[in-house]
């Protein structure tokens, strides 16, 4: 059995994984694809002391800093089942996809999350040209152009009212016909010049010239479309943990997040949880990493502390 199991390859897993085998106890890893939604990612400007790099570069870096070390990773493996230890200091169970099971005695969780899509077509084609779902990574990207941000809830809002500070006109698309973020962020939506906010408004389809998007297509209120020119699009529908396979096992939040204390441990004795996955709030590279070292040593505390039962 290993000491240490990480589940995700993303940021968070492979940080966990270097922490985890630079204290020289048997660790593993399951790993879909290393760099989790870093893979998706085009230019990366805030990962601290690297001023840019990208998603293939930063993914390839984060396995070679794995490989570095004596860690067992297990390839093209998703994990589909946990099985709790019956007592604290047991061996935890996981299944993965291909009927194996994985038993350690510490179990970190870094299955990270991805953006809800719209589904509209463009959205795929221009995805990294134009359509974006993360204000704090690609807002500066838009610097003085005109953008869309589809979605009126709390994190629509709070996109919009980001962006509003950093491009040229942002108009939020929300599909009902009010807001639900919450009353002060409206205030403050409201309250900005180069705000536009259109209610009833579905984003049926993004444009683009082939190289970058170019506008996109609404279905308003009265039944017509209506077409916007503009360079960006933020897509701003939900972030969706990857937890379904944990149902019954560790506390989840209303939003499906894997609840953590300020150690990343989970509602289970040994078994902690990292990055996008978590309750952890501000979903960013830093902070995945930050949690995933921060979870690997806390397993390592809870190997010295707790015995083996
Ligand atoms: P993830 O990166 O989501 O990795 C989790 C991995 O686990 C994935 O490979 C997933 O496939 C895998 N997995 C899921 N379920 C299972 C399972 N059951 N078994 C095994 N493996 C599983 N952040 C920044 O800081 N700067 C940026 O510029 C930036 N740009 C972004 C651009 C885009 C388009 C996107 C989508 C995100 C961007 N982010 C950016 C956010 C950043 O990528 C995430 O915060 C970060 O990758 C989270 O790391 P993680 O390890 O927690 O999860």
């Amino acid at each position: 059995p290993f000491d240490v199991l990480i589940i995700g390859g993303g940021p968070a897993g492979a940080s966990a994984a270097v922490y985890a085998a630079r204290k020289g106890v048997r660790t593993g890893i399951v790993v879909e694809r290393f760099g989790g939604q870093v893979m998706d990612t085009d230019g990366i400007e805030n990962f601290i002391s690297v001023k840019e790099t990208d998603g293939p570069k930063l993914s390839a870096a984060l396995e070679a800093h794995v490989r570095q070390y004596d860690v067992d990773v297990i390839s093209s493996q998703r994990a589909q089942e946990l099985f709790p230890a019956a007592q604290p200091g047991g061996l935890h169970g996981v299944a993965l996809e291909s009927g194996a099971i994985l038993h350690a005695r510490t179990v970190i969780i870094a299955t990270g999350a991805h953006w809800r899509h719209l589904g509209v077509p463009g959205e795929e084609e221009y995805r990294n040209r134009g359509v974006a779902y993360c204000p704090h990574c690609d807002g500066p990207f838009y610097k003085g152009k005109r953008v869309a941000v589809a979605g009126g809830g709390n994190s629509g809002v709070e996109a919009a009212i980001d962006l509003a500070g950093i491009v040229a006109h942002v108009t939020l698309l929300q599909r009902g016909s009010h807001l639900k973020a919450d009353k002060v962020l409206q205030d403050k939506l409201y309250s900005m010049p180069n705000v536009t906010v259109l209610t009833e408004a579905l984003t049926t389809r993004i444009e683009g010239n082939g190289k970058n998007v170019t506008g996109l297509t609404y279905r308003g209120g009265d039944g017509a479309d209506h077409h916007l020119d503009l360079e960006g699009v933020f897509v701003q529908i939900g972030l969706l943990p990857n937890t379904g396979w944990l149902k019954g096992t560790v506390k989840l939040s209303d939003f499906g997040e894997i609840v953590v204390n300020d150690h990343g441990a989970t509602s289970i004795p040994g078994i902690f949880a990292a990055g996008d996955a978590t309750t952890t709030p501000y979903k960013q590279i830093v902070i995945a990493i930050g949690d995933g070292a921060k979870a690997a040593l806390s397993a390592f505390d809870y190997l010295i502390r707790v015995p083996a039962a």
